[in-house]
């Protein structure tokens, strides 16, 4: 039977209280005796009759302890307290018996402050009941030591030397009378707490040792044995330096033994939260989950930390945390994932919401293989251009982001930012895919008080950007609505040019290269925008990949078929890889040619034929059977097709790249690589066509070439459809 007293302390809850008993009756178990668990009803209680009892292990408390200390009982174990700071005054005598002066509270810091040095059994300890009078004491020489609160002796600031200085969060004991308890073992060098294993444990009782260090070595290896697979792990045994560390330990961090001892613990480790910390390894960072222990060894405090590696755990933590936060497909923010964020940032800024307005019409015409690419692009982009956000994904065609800010004026900088994104098509393959954004922005914490809230309302902001149309950018806050204005897309153009009646198709006329007479004319759009011309290289990208193409090419077939007539000319029009996959094509055609007198040119590019080859076969085949119908490859030289699949489609003109006629007035080779092809095209039978003529010289050498017709500058810009009337009249005069 061994009795185990303990007296609950002030600063005990009832809980902590709890866990000595639960503690007693552990020891119980693991010595194979019963104990019997002895508790005062407070301090005082204790105090008077601590000495009746003499219980075999004892909590006690600091006064306690050094009276403990007194008849024979051995410190095992310091527990911790409070923060408290001492010194330890006066002056340290060579000589055998000294007298130490102290409040009574403080006893216990002798021992900690001046373990070896002094020797209890031949000193005289007074206690005080205030600090200040320790200090006198000791300054008028009545005692050699005295030991009292840092801050009290640094108000007093006397003029005693401090002859140590301690910094201790530990106050209590855990005492053991020396004749009762006794192992068998002991541990006699760090090396040996390895050795230690359940059967060690149990024969090691009633050797003299230091019975807490081998308590503590076993909870860890009972938690190692309990938690993972690894019956044991690393350790490191350190005080303020690494004194000690397992094999376990050098292996996981990646230094040996002799490296450690000049580290401290700080320098290879942070903390993640309690317990957890992040380890650096010589090159690499793992993890690792940790307990600390004081322990008593060799007459001396150590502390140890017991580690387990966690890495592969946390790795894979990280990534289940990561899958149920992202989404996979951009490895943005999924909604979870942004709340999570938002939440952590709770700062003032804006929530912008966007939403691709053409989704589901790239969806369909691309395929959803590329419309996949094409949403991890514009993730990327808008991860790059909004790197200072939160970016996410929320839906299928829907990102979110949040962006902290510090004054109003921080917005237009995101919001341009945003708008680089998709102000140039996305190419996908040999695609190039032009998007149209909606965007709603709410405010935090001026719109909504909460993130939740400040995602309704910007979701608000948002349908009503939809509903006024494609690139719209609406604040829920209207008054705010003057930043959109600032941003100016050409989307929200085409879209009026189309409503408004804005579009208007320039006529160039081509020539016959032999007699400079007028043979056609190619439409070349542009929109009137109150009088101004906006020019194709403004919008034709965006329209060409916007739903609108459509509508776009009956307004411009309606108008070039009134051309045709009334100019009584072939006149080319200018359509779009889009078109040539649209269904409709081949009726708007059909029903434009039956009201013609002259033939209807088309003209598609060469690149536009490359992307898909066998479908725009299939397709110009279908219109080359309709009547009245002249099909012209336009940018011959940029698209890479090989002479011979000219060959293999329908076409009646090729329209040689303006590239070419431009460098061949210098370049020998490029003139000779120019005569070259149009005599290739001619041996096919097709005509050629020279876009882009703007000197004297080039007319002669392509008249030389023998080229069928020329177009440029040289004879004719693209001119409105009322002059293209008075020139034709000049043309038949000459
Ligand atoms: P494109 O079909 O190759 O048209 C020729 C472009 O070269 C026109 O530019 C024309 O104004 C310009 N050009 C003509 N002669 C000369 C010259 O001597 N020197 C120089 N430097 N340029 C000359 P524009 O009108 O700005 O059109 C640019 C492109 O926009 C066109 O290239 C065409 O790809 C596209 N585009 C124009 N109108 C339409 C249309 O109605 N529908 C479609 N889908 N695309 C169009
Ligand atoms: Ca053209
Ligand atoms: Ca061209």
């Amino acid at each position: 039977m061994i009795n185990f007293a303990i007296c609950p302390h002030d600063t005990e809850t009832e809980e902590l209280f709890k866990k000595w008993e639960f503690f007693s009756e552990e020891l119980s178990l693991k010595i194979n005796k019963k104990i019997n668990f002895i508790t005062f009803k407070d301090y005082y209680d204790e105090l008077e009759n601590f000495d009746k009892i003499l219980p075999d292990i004892y909590y006690a408390s600091p006064v306690i302890a050094y009276k403990l200390q007194k008849n024979g009982y051995i410190p095992i174990a310091k527990i911790k307290d409070q923060f408290d700071s001492f010194v330890l005054i006066g002056k340290l005598k060579e000589k055998e018996n000294i007298t130490v002066i102290t409040v009574n509270l403080e006893t216990h810091i002798v021992p900690l402050l001046y373990l070896k040095e002094i020797d209890f059994t031949k000193t005289k300890i007074t206690y005080v009941n205030k600090q200040k009078e320790v200090i006198e004491k000791v300054k008028r020489k009545k005692a050699d030591i005295g030991i009292v609160y840092k801050e009290v002796f640094d108000k007093l600031n006397p003029d005693i030397k401090i002859i140590k200085e301690a910094e201790t969060k530990m106050s209590h004991f855990f005492m053991v009378k020396k004749e009762s308890l006794y192992l068998k073992k002991s541990i006699l060098s760090f090396e040996n707490i390895e050795e230690i294993n359940e059967q060690y444990f149990k024969n090691s009782y009633n050797i003299n040792f230091e019975i807490d260090s081998l308590f503590k070595v076993k909870e860890f290896y009972d938690i190692s044995k309990t938690f993972y697979e690894i019956p044991f792990i690393g350790y490191i045994i350190f005080k303020n330096k690494i004194l000690y560390a397992n094999k376990i330990f050098q292996d996981f961090i990646g230094y040996s033994l002799d490296e450690l001892k000049n580290k401290k613990l700080s320098d290879l480790r942070e903390r993640i939260y309690n317990g957890f910390y992040k380890c650096y390894r010589k090159n690499s960072v793992k993890y690792a989950k940790c307990f600390f222990e004081k322990m008593f060894f060799n007459g001396d405090f150590v502390e140890i930390a017991v580690i387990v590696d966690i890495t592969k755990e946390k790795h894979l933590e990280e990534k289940l945390e990561e899958a149920k936060i992202k989404d996979p497909l951009t490895s943005l923010y999924n909604l979870d994932g942004f709340f999570i964020k938002l939440n952590l940032e709770k700062h003032k800024g804006v929530l912008i919401l966007i939403d691709i307005n053409n989704f589901t019409f790239i969806n369909k015409t691309y395929g959803k293989y590329s419309a996949d690419i094409l949403l991890q692009k514009v993730a990327e982009k808008l991860k790059k251009e909004c790197s200072k956000s939160v970016v996410a994904r929320i839906g299928s065609d829907e990102f979110a982001i949040f962006r902290r800010i510090d004054n109003e004026k921080e917005i237009l900088e995101v919001l341009e930012k945003i708008h680089n994104c998709f102000k140039k098509p996305f190419k996908i393959a040999s695609e190039k895919i032009k998007i149209f954004v909606n965007t709603g922005i709410a405010a935090y914490p001026e719109d909504a008080n909460n993130i939740e809230n400040l995602l309704q309302n910007a979701s608000t902001a948002l349908s009503l950007a939809k509903s006024e149309g494609m690139g719209t950018i609406k604040f829920f806050n209207k008054k705010m609505d003057y930043y959109a204005d600032k941003i100016i897309l050409s989307e929200t153009l085409i879209e009026k040019a189309l409503k408004e009646d804005m579009f208007v198709f320039y006529l160039q006329p081509y020539y016959y290269a032999k007699n400079l007479k007028i043979a056609g004319f190619e439409s070349l759009v542009r929109i009137n925008k109150n009088g101004k011309v906006i020019y194709p290289n403004e919008f034709i990208d965006v329209l060409e990949n916007s739903p609108f193409i459509y509508e776009f090419r009956k307004t411009a077939l309606k108008k070039i078929q009134n051309y045709i007539n009334k100019l009584n000319m072939p006149i080319s029009i200018n359509l779009s890889a889009n078109d040539l996959k649209d269904k409709n094509l081949l009726n708007d055609i059909k029903k434009t040619v039956k009201n013609i007198k002259q033939p209807l040119t088309i003209e598609i590019t060469e690149r536009a034929i490359m992307y898909d080859m066998l479908r725009a076969k299939e397709t110009l085949d279908k219109l080359k059977k309709i009547s009245n119908i002249i099909l012209s490859m336009d940018d011959f030289g940029t698209g890479y097709s090989s002479l011979s699949s000219l060959k293999d489609l329908p076409f009646d003109i090729i329209k040689i790249d303006i590239s070419f006629i431009r460098g061949m007035v210098k370049d020998k080779k490029m003139r000779s690589v120019v005569k070259n092809i149009i005599n290739l095209i001619k041996d096919l039978d097709l005509k050629t066509v020279a876009e882009g003529v703007e000197t004297k010289e080039q007319l002669e050498l392509l008249q030389k070439f023998g080229v069928d017709y020329i177009q440029g500058y040289l004879l004719s810009k693209p001119l409105p459809f009322e002059e293209t009337e008075k020139i034709l009249k000049n043309d038949i005069i000459n």
